[in-house]
């Protein structure tokens, strides 16, 4: 590709808005461009670097026996009414009206449609097992959408949903989607550990997410440094297969007066923050309806919740508000959990009514009120147990250690828990119908791209690892004023397209310090520079990630490639 005939358009300001290294470099070095909060346009590079990932996403895919399909981002709102997920979804569904007042949400997931898919097109166990996945725009109305293609609005997802006609089938599909993933992640350069997640409001019980270790993730995860072992905080939290030599001892059994400890003694006892116990006692509250009250800036952890627990979550702004709320809800809630600013709540809500308050205020030292009476004594929570930094691994192998990370893939078995509703069953081997058993992947297509550019950057610009460059090579010609130079940068051009290298050649009339500028910024993994000396037939041969540089005779310059 010539850069005369395309659209780079490179920026030398940091952008305003863009806090993370991905975000600012991806907008400077005209990959990507926001159209609206957390929507994006793909640019000519942004768009290639998309093809890399989806090409190596399509060959594990399709190598662990997954076949592409694509579905319609505009889905009934009927399927997610009899799943039940119209109401639970929340407003991150984003829902629109057909002329006809027929009601049709923007596909933030496809279970609904990919489920009663089957449902009318298999019928028998001799058509199971099958995977279908696509590679497809999702739409989620992200309360805050951040960090660019990171956290989107729209944004690109590889979803394969996994049909069985029984469970031993369903484990096999999910170890070669786990072992594909893995291969996936690898060949994408990244940093990354699967880990053992929670497992939601979705309902299944095996569940891995894919972590990108990188320091302006929004997860936590906790691992094993000698091990395979790592699993989400909430996960390593509330593990109870935690042997018991292996721990710490810090358990919560050993509190003195048990139902009377405030929840920053435990806290303090335990030595993890407050927020952390809060988050594991609502986590493992999982027979009962929980309220959870949310108060500041908390969204995460707020989806997090009410999915782990289904739980209804209510934002309540003054004192009277929760204090009305509360008592009108008497009765017909099971225990009620306080995330974060307890203050405004924990006066009035527990003298109003004895259901369980939990909490943490967000300013440390003014943790106030944490009630454990009535229907959760902290005896209760006896399997409790809380890892720490420096606690022996719960596979006895090293130490905790803790890491931010980006989630950027999932799984999931699903069991029948969709096609269940939907009544999508087929025929076993005695001609009984019975539910299909389900499994479900997913990987953030862009946002990967967004974590990989996150790995893979420094002072100069983005540095991509070579399977997922937009071009291999970066052929600069100076001067395009120097005929010599222009005439050698075209033919170095053809004949290294010709070898089958991805070339992108700067013909540009620009400065040499813009072109190179501009070049470090893309960060191409190699660049030839056709300069002064190519009238001696020597280019130079630069490594972008390492600042390598050899001159080269231009003949001998594929070998060099080599
Ligand atoms: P998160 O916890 O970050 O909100 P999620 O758990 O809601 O993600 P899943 O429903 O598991 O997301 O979707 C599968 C994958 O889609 C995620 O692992 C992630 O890589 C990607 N993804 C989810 N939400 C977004 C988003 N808003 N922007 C970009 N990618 C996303
Ligand atoms: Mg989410
Ligand atoms: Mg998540
Ligand atoms: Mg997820």
């Amino acid at each position: 590709m010539k850069q005369s005939q395309t659209l780079i358009p490179t920026l030398r300001e940091v952008p305003a808005d863009a806090d993370i290294k991905s975000h600012q470099l991806l907008l400077r070095a005209g990959f990507i461009r926001q159209n609206a909060s957390g929507i994006y346009s793909f640019l000519p590079l942004g768009k290639k670097v998309l093809q890399k990932v989806e090409a190596i996403i399509r060959e594990e895919m399709d190598e662990a026996g997954g076949v592409e399909v694509l579905m319609p981002a505009l889905q009934p709102a009927e399927l997610w009414e009899t799943t039940g997920r119209w109401g639970t979804y929340g407003p991150e569904l984003m829902r629109l009206t057909d002329r006809h007042n027929r009601s049709f949400a923007l596909g933030a997931t496809h279970e609904e449609i990919i489920t009663s898919l089957l449902r009318d097109e298999v019928n028998s166990y001799k058509k199971l097992p099958l995977t279908l996945y696509q590679i497809q725009s999702k739409f989620r109305d992200e309360k805050r959408p951040r960090f660019g293609l990171l956290r989107g609005r729209e944004f690109l997802m590889k979803d394969a949903y996994s049909f069985h006609s029984n469970k031993e089938s369903l484990d096999e599909a999910y170890e070669k989607l786990m072992q594909a993933y893995s291969n996936i992640f690898r060949r994408c350069g990244l940093d990354f550990r699967a880990v053992q997640a929670d497992s939601g409001a979705i309902g299944g019980k095996d569940n891995h997410e894919f972590m990108v270790l990188s320091e302006i993730g929004e997860d936590t995860i906790a691992f094993s440094d000698a091990s395979d072992y790592a699993a989400n905080l909430e996960m390593a939290a509330v593990t109870t297969s935690y042997p018991e030599q292996a721990h710490s001892g810090k358990d919560m059994t050993a509190v003195d007066t048990p139902d009377q400890k405030t929840i920053t003694e435990v806290a303090a006892f335990l030595n993890v923050a407050a927020s952390d116990v809060v988050k594991s006692m609502l986590f493992i509250a999982d027979e009962k309806p929980v309220l959870v009250l949310i108060r500041g800036d908390h969204e995460v952890n707020e989806i997090k919740v009410k999915r782990a627990l289904n739980a209804k979550v209510v934002e309540l702004a003054t004192h009277e508000e929760t204090s009305t709320y509360l008592a009108a809800a008497a009765g017909s809630i099971g225990p009620v959990g306080v995330s974060e600013d307890i203050t405004i709540i924990a006066d009035h809500a527990v003298k109003s009514m004895g259901d369980l308050i939990i909490g943490a205020n967000k300013e440390g030292v003014h943790y106030k009120h944490a009630k454990l009476n009535r229907d959760f004594s902290i005896s209760q929570f006896e399997d409790l147990r809380f890892v720490v930094e420096g606690d022996p691994s719960p596979d006895g192998n090293g130490t905790i250690q803790f890491a931010k990370g980006i989630e950027v893939g999932h799984v999931f078995k699903l069991g029948t828990v969709y096609s269940e509703p939907l009544n999508a069953t087929v025929l076993d081997e005695n001609g009984r119908a019975t539910p299909m058993i389900m499994g479900c992947y997913g990987i953030g297509v862009s946002r990967t791209v967004a974590a990989i550019a996150e790995q893979f950057n420094d002072d100069k610009g983005l540095t991509w690892p070579v399977n997922i460059a937009p071009y291999d090579l970066h052929v600069i010609a100076v001067n395009m004023k120097d005929e010599l130079q222009s005439q050698v940068a075209e033919e170095l051009y053809k004949l290294l397209k010709d070898y089958r290298y991805q070339v992108l050649l700067d013909n540009r009339p620009e400065r040499a310090g813009v072109k190179f500028a501009d070049s470090d910024l893309i960060g191409l993994p190699v660049r030839i520079t056709v300069g002064k000396r190519a009238s001696e037939g020597i280019v130079e041969v630069k490594i972008r990630k390492t600042g390598e540089v050899h001159e080269v005779q231009k003949e001998e310059l594929t070998d060099k490639l080599q």
